[in-house]
């Protein structure tokens, strides 16, 4: 057996060693003679496996002390209704940023609770771009300004943090939290669904600043209250133990790497790679501003769609798997989160190379 370099946007690849190690641990974790699938969620060893997944992600983003990290269940999707009903507090209108179709799907989740402002909308581009910011519509009196740093489907990601004043920054991070260092102090709170760059899915991520905890509505669903999973350090219920286990593998592979710092860099090479490779042709093509293209999501078109099947089809044969673009951009699209090793890359650009010299 040998295994693809795969490119799928999500669930996508997880790091090798961490595979092995989980592999190794499948049925017998630490001597406890089970896995840790089957442990119970309040025993001594799950907790030791959730503090330390814990510590190493504060270490790994330098979460500071009056920041809460919570282990949910529900995806990112079950966190564009949380936000309204959490965040809203006396307030009837929060701030949206439109860069692409996650914003898109945050936006319209919001508008069952309150009344959304879009600030800002890159629509009119095909979402390729990003408006400047000094030309957007913010409202003081916002409960929140709402925004998604890297869209996964355009392959579009901000290289700044949008400063909102005194109105807490929410960051939908789904695929870009741990892909580059960022100062978490900036954000009101920052949630991720794992299955791109954190872990398996089943799995999300929610750092959030203690004071915007414990003001949501009367009606939110208590498994909705953020106030419900941070008084019960996430385990209010069944937490996901398998993937949050998980999630602190990839942490601690990530710290192997030189932290947030070291994985940037790598990060960069690689997607400057591709960039590279696609702008030294005619035959390839990405409709993103420079500035704002995405370090882990890289869509591209091919000289002529006629060609998509065949590219796909050589591609798989090379072990370059799940390259096929979003239905609604078409074309390619590889994602390059950290797990996906630099030779991955090189292979796809020295195959995107080759496909172009045949078919020119
Ligand atoms: C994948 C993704 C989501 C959806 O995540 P789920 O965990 O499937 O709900 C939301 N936002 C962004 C930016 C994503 O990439």
């Amino acid at each position: 057996m040998s295994r693809v370099f795969n490119f799928s946007a999500g669930p996508a690849m997880l790091p090798e060693a961490v595979i092995k190690k989980a592999s190794d641990e499948m049925l017998d974790w630490n001597g406890e003679g089970m896995s840790v699938m089957e442990m119970s969620h309040r025993g001594k060893a799950f907790m030791s496996i959730a503090s330390k997944a814990e510590a190493d992600l504060r270490m790994l983003m330098s979460i500071p002390d009056n920041y809460k990290v919570l282990f949910l269940q529900g995806g990112a999707s079950s966190q564009f209704a949380a936000i309204p009903l959490n965040l809203l507090g006396d307030k009837t209108t929060a701030d949206y940023v439109n860069t692409g179709m996650w914003s898109k799907k945050a936006i319209a989740e919001a508008k069952r609770y309150c009344d959304v402002n879009v600030v800002t909308t890159s629509e009119d581009s095909g979402f390729t771009t990003i408006p400047e910011f000094s030309s957007w519509n913010l409202n003081p009196d916002a409960a929140y300004v709402h925004y998604t740093p890297n869209e996964t489907i355009g392959g579009v990601e901000f290289d700044y943090i949008p400063d909102t004043g005194d109105v807490p920054l929410i960051a939908d991070m789904s695929s870009t939290i741990l892909s580059r260092p960022i100062d978490v102090s900036k954000f009101g709170m920052i949630y991720a669904g794992a299955q791109k760059n954190v872990g398996p899915a089943g799995l999300t991520l929610v750092i959030i600043r203690e004071d915007l905890i414990g003001n949501a509505s009367q009606s939110t669903p208590a498994m909705l209250n953020y106030k419900t999973h941070a008084d019960n350090d996430s385990m209010y219920n069944t937490p996901p133990t398998y993937s949050w286990y998980l999630a602190g593998l990839v942490f601690d592979w990530v710290l192997g790497k030189g932290g947030l710092e070291g994985i940037g860099k790598i990060n960069k090479d690689k997607s400057d790679k591709l960039y590279a490779a696609i702008d030294s042709s005619d035959f390839y093509a990405n409709p993103v501003e420079m500035r704002y293209r995405s370090w882990m999501n890289v869509p591209f078109t091919l000289k002529s769609a006629d060609l998509d099947a065949a590219f796909l089809e050589q591609a798989a044969k090379k072990g370059l798997a799940t390259l096929k673009g979003h239905r609604s951009v078409g074309g390619m699209r590889a994602s390059i989160y950290n797990a996906m090793p630099e030779e991955g890359v090189d292979t796809l650009v020295e195959f995107m190379k080759e496909f172009a010299q045949a078919n020119a």
